[in-house]
């Protein structure tokens, strides 16, 4: 039945559309990804000013008919993290973040945790902005891929062996199995250094702000191993995690 949804949203994308329309990919706490028409919003008097934009947090009312797309009735701003537009690093950050939330919930079931993991995540990148200590960083944004594939049910299996179980010398990560690897089944899958294996499983563990450190390598398996389990189990690619 048609009728307006109040809801809070993150602009995941906004795209021209027409004369003066804009067309917003929107991520929601109870709707998941939607998506939604903003009339006029182009023109210089808008009301909705220029709220719009990728990375704000709203609270908005949607107008839901009958056709396929919402439509904006009202948008407020809760957070437009300015800070962060400052930086092409973290602007960057946030591109890639929103990126992969877009392709990993595509759909409108609701996931309020990867909602509120989103705006946590933005929320970090507007704040380390000029303080000199940025989350821009390649250790924040595989944290941030590893809590949205525990919000999948997609976590890798870091206390054991994946393919047998064995809790010792697991040597390397296997994204068809699901997880770390001991040396015996490590045919199936790649090396991995005690410290790549450490980062995982301390950024799964610990707050998006206080995600540990490790060495370029051990990121790079990280990473590495992050990408075969989203290609292995949700079919996904990612923008790699790192511009360049
Ligand atoms: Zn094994």
């Amino acid at each position: 039945m048609p009728g307006s949804v109040k809801t809070e949203a993150v602009v995941l994308r906004s795209m021209r559309f027409g004369e003066a329309d804009r067309i917003l990919h929107l991520y929601t706490p109870h709707r998941g990804r939607t998506s939604a028409i903003a009339k006029g919003v182009r023109r210089a008097r808008s009301r909705f000013g220029g709220r719009l934009e990728p990375y704000f947090r709203l609270h908005m009312v949607l107008y839901d008919g009958r056709s396929d797309l919402m439509t904006v009735t009202s948008a407020q701003t809760i957070s437009g993290h300015p800070r962060l537009r400052e930086s092409a690093a973290s602007l960057d950050s946030a591109a890639r973040a929103c990126d992969a939330v877009s392709r990993l919930f595509a759909t409108e079931d609701p996931h309020p945790g990867v909602f509120a993991l989103l705006c946590n995540e933005l929320a970090l990148l507007d704040a380390g902005n000029g303080a000199g200590n940025t989350h821009a960083t390649h250790a924040n944004q595989l944290a941030f891929r590893l809590k949205l594939l525990l919000a999948a049910g997609l976590a890798p299996q870091l206390a054991a062996c994946a393919s047998c179980g064995e809790s010792d010398h697991l040597s390397g990560f296997s994204g068809s199995a699901g997880g770390v690897v001991c040396s015996s089944c490590e045919a199936s899958g790649f090396a991995l250094a005690q410290e790549a294996h450490e980062f995982l499983t301390g950024a799964l563990g610990s707050p998006l702000a206080d995600v540990p450190r490790a060495g370029e390598l051990a990121l790079r398996q990280a990473d590495r191993a992050i990408s075969e389990t989203l290609e292995h189990h949700a079919n996904v690619r990612l923008r790699p995690a790192l511009p360049g």
